[in-house]
């Protein structure tokens, strides 16, 4: 091998060097490799012959060059969608450049470590203080919140401490605890499902109808009972963007407690929402405003502008987070209580979240969010036009759209054809069915994000169309499958019937 740490294939340090490895060297041989391990020189551990394959169920031998490593796994991803293109994501894609450079200066700090990092662990509780004053909590200095690795965290988190609570309070009344069960709309993000999969709580949905496409404050009254830990809603929900009525629920709600004494607290699951709604629709009455609202969750890295995983939740009040869900653990020194799912987390998000606060303030949120409004009611607006579509949300809750065929436009496409054809330009946009009992219902969803400039919606709008233009064209049907298969398939072999493997 005539290569040398001078040929370009050798530019930046090896990892190792012969000597650390030699002593290994004997134990190395591995049964099924012809390659005598044994002899390798310095080089050999560092190059990928030509025409070699990456290894993908099974360490190597030896190692290769980090720059080597690195263009294999940066040319393998360059199959991914783009991110800015990704019309599908509720999550950050950008941050500008001194938030990067404050991601780089923090990605080695662990965010349990708040004995060893105290000046982190401060700026953690500076946020939630900041969210408490943000969502009216009566007491934000004193209430009770956590930072999470994002929403789906949050709401295990929220809904343990709604299903504790309920518990604690019949245990005090002598009730039965086996048969607890939660209340929320079909609607509803996949994390509550798994919450009452995993948690053992009954789920009792609320079917979404045309007249109410989502939580049915109705629906609420008739499917409580002295067995129900809570009611969530949704500020923004994910399908559609709408805003659950969360005022109209918690009013039905006193009524009730005030016929029956049934007393049952509502969690706002407002992932997108609460990043929203406070600077946007702040006339909305939402959040802590309520008494009945004993918690809220959010996702930092949705409309918080914080790349992923970061999420938050803040209970109303210090006693609406039972106490015995608190650990208290002295191994990192000092005393520290801590209530969440994970124990290691990286605390760089932490960080740049109060980079944006810092950054941004309320003017700054409320300028970002409205413009990133702007753009999803200008495409609303033209989409409205197409003659093909019927817009059902046009982004002034969320800064979400979404809209389905009319009924008899054409027997030769759908949504999802549609979704296949922007794709070929990049564009990722996800086209699916609403959930009980509108699944007859497939709709096309645009989340608009701040890094979607108005600029990019007049492209994507003349690729919408170029899009339709080109499926009408076609005088068969495009295709009888009904789920679009982009993706790559996780370890599918290549194969194709003219190609011998
Ligand atoms: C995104 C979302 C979640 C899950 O949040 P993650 O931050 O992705 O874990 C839960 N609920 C709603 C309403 C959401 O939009």
């Amino acid at each position: 091998m005539g290569y040398s740490f001078n040929d370009s294939l050798g530019a930046g340090l090896p990892l190792f060097n012969s000597h650390d490895y030699s002593h290994h060297s004997k134990r190395r041989v591995h049964p099924g490799n012809p390659s005598p391990i044994h002899g390798y020189s310095i080089h050999s551990p560092f190059i990928r012959k030509g025409g070699e394959i990456l290894p993908h169920d099974r360490l190597p031998e030896q190692g290769m060059l980090p720059k080597k490593a690195y263009e294999a796994i940066h040319n393998d991803i360059a199959l991914d969608g783009s991110p800015q293109l990704n019309l599908a994501t509720f999550v950050t894609t950008w941050m500008e450049p001194t938030a990067n450079q404050l991601y780089t200066e923090a990605f080695d700090k662990n965010l349990i470590d708040k004995d060893e990092y105290p000046k982190t662990a401060e700026i953690e509780e500076r946020c939630i203080r900041i969210l408490a004053d943000l969502w009216h909590a009566p007491h934000p200095h004193t209430t009770m919140g956590v930072s999470t690795t994002g929403s789906s965290e949050s709401c295990m988190l929220g809904g343990l401490a709604l299903k504790r609570r309920w518990q604690n309070e019949r245990k005090k009344q002598g009730k039965p605890i086996d048969r607890p069960n939660i209340v929320f709309s079909s609607a509803v993000q996949v994390v509550w499902k798994k919450f009452a999969n995993y948690w053992d709580i009954e789920p009792r949905y609320v079917n979404i109808s045309p007249d109410c496409p989502y939580l049915d404050p109705k629906g609420v009254l008739s499917s409580v009972d002295e067995n129900t830990i809570g009611v969530v809603t949704t500020l923004g929900v994910t399908y559609t963007g709408l805003y659950e009525p969360v005022e109209q629920i918690a009013k039905c709600l006193d009524e009730l407690q005030s016929r029956t004494g049934l007393n049952i607290p509502i969690h706002v699951d407002a992932a997108s929402g609460g990043f929203i709604a406070p600077f946007l629709q702040p006339e909305i009455i939402w959040d802590f405003q309520i008494e009945r609202v004993k918690s809220i969750n959010v996702s930092g890295h949705k409309y918080g502008l914080v790349y992923p995983g970061i999420g938050w939740i803040i209970w109303r009040e210090a006693e609406d987070l039972p106490e015995d869900l608190i650990f208290h653990v002295s191994y990192l020194g000092g005393n520290m209580s801590t209530f969440a799912l994970s124990f290691t987390r990286p605390s760089a998000q932490v960080l740049l979240q109060y980079y944006n606060f810092l950054r941004l303030g309320k003017e700054g949120y409320y300028e970002i969010q409205k413009y990133t409004q702007s753009v999803a009611l200008f495409l609303s607006n033209a989409i409205q036009k197409i003659e093909h579509f019927e817009l059902l949300t046009d982004g002034s809750h969320l800064p979400v759209l979404a809209w389905r065929l009319k009924e008899g436009h054409s027997s030769h496409w759908n949504l999802y054809d549609l979704s296949r054809t922007l794709r070929t330009f990049g564009w990722q946009v996800p086209a699916y069915p609403l959930p009980p009992d509108m699944e007859n219902v497939t709709i096309m969803r645009v989340v608009v994000r701040t890094e979607f400039s108005m600029e990019l919606a007049q492209v994507f709008l003349m690729n919408l169309i170029e899009s339709i233009t080109y499926l009408d064209s076609m005088d068969r049907p495009v295709s009888n499958e009904t789920k679009h298969h982009i993706a790559f398939k996780k370890g599918t072999p290549f194969s194709h019937p003219f190609v011998r493997t």
